[in-house]
């Protein structure tokens, strides 16, 4: 999602902000995209992920309903702050508490039955999402049928999903239960796929963030996840 910065001597984030994105005050956007509780304290040596000035501003989209859904959160400390902090829930052994799961994540139903990337004999008729989402979600799908898209879903790639930890590497978005893999078959990271434009107009006027837009070997044009900076 984003390009690979090693930290040198004498770096601080200010100045790669100022010199990489162009503004120093994005120093704190970029601390919590890394999922670095504390600015001052990185390593010579250590790898930051650079993502676009764009990526680390908020979401604009509007709310249709208001209030069904929260607005859009921008980086980990806002993800954490809107959707639970997943951090007290991962145990030393990089696995998730199965409490996470029972408090947040629930079954949004499918209006129409999507086959599964890993195994097109199956279907998913619903997908695991965080609660505060469900609406959202329910709403992504209603405008998918409404707008004659249902064509362009081909295959499922996964909703909610926790895989273990390993230190130092932040959550993915699917942790939280915020984003969804669409036609991976397709849209492989690293390419530019083939996601109907149609598509990403309807989740972006949402306020998803598409992974398509990332650059580089992040790009995952599969991915949307409803969170930005992070
Ligand atoms: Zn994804």
């Amino acid at each position: 999602m984003a390009k690979t910065y090693i930290f040198a001597a004498g770096d601080t984030l200010s100045r790669i902000a100022k010199a990489q994105l162009g503004d120093a005050k994005l120093a704190a956007s970029l601390a919590d995209f890394n999922g670095l509780p504390d600015a001052n304290q990185i390593m010579v040596g250590q790898a930051i992920q650079l993502p676009s000035a764009r990526d680390l501003k908020p979401s604009t989209a509007p709310l249709p309903r208001a209030a069904a859904w929260p607005v859009a959160p921008s980086g980990f400390q806002g993800v954490r702050d809107c959707f639970g902090d997943i951090l007290q829930f991962i145990g030393a052994d990089g696995n998730i508490d199965p409490r996470w799961e029972a408090s947040r994540i629930v079954r949004q139903v499918l209006p129409f039955a999507i086959p599964l990337a890993w195994d097109t004999s199956k279907s998913a008729s619903g997908i695991r999402c965080h609660k505060l989402l469900a609406p959202l979600f329910e709403e992504v799908f209603r405008q998918i049928v409404a707008r004659g898209l249902q064509s362009a879903v081909k295959t499922y790639g996964g909703g909610y999903q926790f895989r273990a930890k390993r230190s130092g590497v932040k959550p993915s978005t699917h942790s939280w239960g915020i984003a969804i893999d669409l036609n991976p078959n397709t849209n492989a990271m690293g390419t530019a796929g083939d996601m109907d434009p149609r598509l990403v107009e309807l989740f972006e006027g949402l306020g998803f963030v598409w992974g398509g837009r990332w650059a580089g070997r992040g790009k995952d044009p599969m991915h949307f996840q409803y969170c930005t900076g992070y």
